[in-house]
């Protein structure tokens, strides 16, 4: 009952902000369309209440659209959790296994992230969701993972409700005239005729909302066995995404070393229990996490102040020799460069003729870095990141990548 509490009583007003957006509209007017069509055509034309089965469908419907809507808002307003601003390990000794927010004026708590659409760091980050408008994280994973079970069994049960509609509808009027049998046995259970004919338009709207049923049973089902396989390691997406770096940087450098994934508890049902409990509140206060006997309490944190070192070292020094406007396709920078625009929410940079650019990644056509704006290069507060066509910049002739020495590095365990 304490968290219905919270979805109905907003802690403050700002979070009502949150209901302005697309991927919300799209979410709610797809369960609005699934759950009412469900629910008029089984009471008009395929399961009528006055049945025990069809109030029994029709109250499994409802149950469907409640459950759903109350974990969609519940992930939505009750939020991942976030870092307190202005947070420290408790030992302050521990803050060199830990990397610093310069928005939050805070460390990074260890499975901590920030986001840049949040614009605060937050607990346990998995991923920020657009359809719900906020993050996945600490408080929300267990509710959030729960709607992208329910959402997609409910419309199974949705689509059954349609195709047996659209069957049985067509199938009366096709057979009709000339074998009255065949009209009498599966008519048998309904009504003689239903008060408002299956028309063109039902048909239509029917077969619509089971598109749209079956586009979500597969898309939502997917994520849903996609959170599930992680949760059942306790990890996060970001998580899984820094171990397979984490097993890069230790074969690109040849280290007899192994990367053990601290916060697996080593059987499935422990890690799940992590996630979901009765109460609904994740265990833990989701700034200190258990974690395996044979790991650090920062084996993770660690992992990452050395991939940072590392990304710093393996980065390249550009020069940018024509403008870029930073817009998402450019027209004038070439047709494979329009085409081949990465597929990310990720920003483009402006870019202006002579200025230097610290590239860490890229693709074929595109890269992706900072702007290098003065001494303070990496330790900058407005770091100026993001993607620009590689054919604006060229490779400096003088390596300046050299400041953080590879060896030391390599040697460094
Ligand atoms: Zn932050
Ligand atoms: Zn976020």
């Amino acid at each position: 009952m304490g968290t219905f509490c919270t979805v109905v009583k907003f802690e403050n007003p700002q979070e009502l902000k949150r209901l302005c957006h697309w991927g919300l509209i799209i979410a709610l007017g797809v369960i609005a369309i699934c759950s009412t069509m469900a629910m008029i055509d089984s009471v008009l034309w395929y399961w009528p209440l006055h049945t025990t089965g069809g109030s029994v469908n029709f109250i499994m419907l409802i149950n469907w659209t409640v459950m759903i809507l109350y974990n969609y808002f519940n992930a939505m307003f009750v939020g991942p959790g976030f870092v307190p601003l202005g947070w420290k390990p408790k030992n302050s000794q521990d803050s060199v296994y830990l990397q610093y927010c310069k928005v939050c004026q805070a460390y990074k708590a260890p499975r901590s992230h920030h986001c840049r659409k949040c614009n605060r760091c937050v607990m346990k980050m998995d991923h920020h969701c657009p359809w719900i408008n906020n993050c996945c994280g600490d408080q929300n994973h267990a509710s959030f993972t729960l709607f992208l079970l329910l959402a997609p069994l409910g419309c199974i049960h949705a689509a059954f409700i349609f195709v047996m509609t659209m069957y049985t509808q067509l199938y009366n009027r096709l057979s009709f005239g000339w074998n009255t049998v065949k009209i009498d046995m599966s008519a048998a259970r309904r009504d003689p005729l239903p008060i408002i004919p299956f028309g063109l338009a039902a048909f239509a709207a029917t077969l619509f909302a089971l598109g749209l049923a079956l586009g979500t049973t597969i898309a939502v089902g997917m994520l849903f066995f996609i959170q599930m396989k992680i949760i059942l390691r306790n990890k996060t997406s970001i998580e899984s995404w820094i171990e397979e770096k984490a097993k890069d940087r230790i074969q690109y450098y040849q280290l007899d070393d192994d990367f053990v994934f601290p916060y697996d508890m080593g059987s499935r049902w422990k890690n799940f229990k992590q996630v979901f409990t009765w109460s609904g509140v994740p265990e833990g206060d989701g700034l200190d996490w258990p974690v395996r006997e044979d790991c650090h309490q920062y084996s993770l944190t660690i992992e990452q102040v050395k991939k940072k070192a590392d990304k710093r070292v393996r980065s390249v020094r550009y020069k940018v020799i024509e403008d870029y406007s930073g817009t998402c396709c450019p027209l004038n920078r070439g047709i494979k460069t329009f085409f081949t625009s990465p597929r990310t929410e990720e920003p483009r940079i402006r870019l202006q003729k002579g200025e230097f650019i610290l590239a860490t990644r890229g693709v074929r056509y595109w890269l992706y870095g900072g702007k290098i704006l003065d001494d303070s290069v990496l330790e900058g507060v407005s770091r100026i990141r993001g993607w620009f066509p590689r054919n604006c910049v060229e490779k400096c002739p003088c390596d300046a990548e050299t400041d953080q020495a590879p060896e030391g590095e390599k040697k460094n365990r």
